[in-house]
C-alpha cells in the first residue's frame, strides 16, 4: 500500500433547528469525507455532501461505492467515471481531492448574502444589514405575504438587494404572483425555485428573474434554463466538465453552500472564486448545526478560506 491510498469518514451533523425544505423537515445530514494520498505522499481531501430531495446519489450509495474501492483511490476514480452523470456528489468530491493542493491555498474573500429563515422579521433583516451584509436571501413559503417582504425592503437601505427562495414550495398561481412582484421590484434580484423541480408551469412563468437551485445538479443541455442557476460546487459533478459547459450557457451562476464541513466549504469557496463570475455567493451557512467542531471558517459578509490550515489535524479530529 502507500500508493493511491483512499480513506473515508462518515459523519452526521444535526441542525439546531430542523430546516423546512420541499421534501419536508431536515433534522440532520450525513457527509462522507474522503482522503487520498498518492505514491509521492501528496494528500487531497474531498466531501460527498448530497442534499435531501436533490437528484443525486445518496450518502448510502456513495458510501457503498467508496467501500467497494477497498482503499484504492484509482479504483474509485475508475468506478465513478463509468457512471459519472449519475454520481455528481462523488465526482465533485474527486474534483476537490484532485485540486486540493490549490484549494488549500485559498484565502478569499467573497461577498456573501445573509441567509434569513422563512418568517424573518424586519428587525432581523436590519440586524444583518448592520453586520455589513448588502444582499439578503429570504426563504419564503406558501404562508409568506408580499407585505412581509415589503416591510423588509422598507427598513433596509436602497442599496440592499433581496433574493427570494421558495425551495419549490409554491403552486402555480402564487408562483405567478410572486414572479410578478419580483419583476416589479428592482431591489429583488430573483426568486429561486418557485415551483417544484420540472414543474410544467416554468414554461408559463418565463425566465426573467427566475433562478433554479434544486433543478440543477450537474451540467446538461436544456434550452429552458432561467436567468440564473444556483451552483453548489458539492453537487455539480466533475469540475472541469462544469467549467467547459458553463462557458457555453448564457446564464448567471451563483455559488452556494450545501452545508458542508470545513473541507467541503474550503473547496466550494475556492471553486466559487476561481470558476464563477464575481456574483455574491450563498455561504451564510455557518452556525446552523449543533456545535460539532466540523465548521472551522468564520461567518460574515465577506467569506474567507483557511490558507495553510492543518487539514490532517482536522481529519484526525472529525473521526
Ligand atoms: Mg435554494
Amino acid at each position: 500500500m502507500g500508493t493511491n491510498r483512499l480513506d473515508f469518514r462518515r459523519i452526521r451533523r444535526r441542525f439546531r433547528t430542523p430546516l423546512r425544505t420541499g421534501v419536508g423537515l431536515v433534522e440532520s445530514v450525513d457527509r462522507l469525507i474522503i482522503r487520498g494520498e498518492d505514491a509521492s505522499g501528496v494528500i487531497g481531501y474531498g466531501e460527498i455532501a448530497p442534499w435531501p430531495g436533490f437528484k443525486t446519489e445518496s450518502v448510502d450509495e456513495a458510501e457503498r461505492m467508496v467501500r467497494a474501492a477497498q482503499g484504492n483511490l484509482a479504483q474509485l476514480r475508475h468506478d465513478v467515471q463509468k457512471n459519472v452523470q449519475a454520481l455528481p456528489c462523488l465526482a465533485s468530491a474527486l474534483s476537490m481531492l484532485n485540486a486540493w493542493s490549490e484549494i488549500k491555498k485559498f484565502s478569499g474573500g467573497l461577498h456573501c448574502a445573509a441567509l434569513l429563515r422563512e418568517g424573518a422579521t424586519p428587525d432581523e433583516a436590519a440586524a444583518r444589514v448592520a453586520q455589513g451584509f448588502s444582499v439578503l436571501k429570504l426563504k419564503i413559503g406558501p404562508a409568506t405575504t408580499e407585505e412581509s417582504v415589503r416591510a423588509i425592503l422598507a427598513v433596509t437601505p436602497q442599496s440592499t438587494s433581496l433574493r427570494l427562495d421558495a425551495n419549490g414550495l409554491l403552486t402555480l398561481v402564487p408562483a405567478r404572483a410572486w414572479t410578478e412582484f419580483v419583476r416589479n421590484e428592482p431591489r429583488i434580484e430573483y426568486i429561486e425555485q418557485p415551483l417544484p423541480v420540472d414543474h410544467a408551469g416554468y414554461t408559463s412563468l418565463g425566465p426573467e428573474k427566475i433562478a433554479c437551485d434544486e433543478s440543477f445538479t450537474s451540467p446538461r443541455n436544456d434550452a429552458r434554463w432561467p436567468d440564473a442557476i444556483i451552483v453548489k460546487p458539492s453537487l455539480v459533478g466533475d469540475w472541469d466538465a462544469f467549467r467547459t459547459w458553463s462557458k457555453s450557457v448564457g446564464v448567471k451562476f451563483i455559488a452556494s453552500s450545501c452545508f458542508e464541513t470545513a473541507i467541503g466549504r474550503q473547496a466550494a469557496l475556492a471553486f466559487a472564486a476561481e470558476r464563477l463570475a464575481k456574483e455574491t455567493v450563498g455561504f451564510d451557512t455557518l452556525g446552523w448545526f449543533e456545535p460539532d467542531g466540523r465548521d472551522r471558517h468564520t461567518p460574515g459578509p465577506i467569506v474567507h478560506g483557511l490558507p495553510n490550515y492543518d487539514w490532517e489535524k482536522f481529519w484526525g479530529e472529525v473521526a
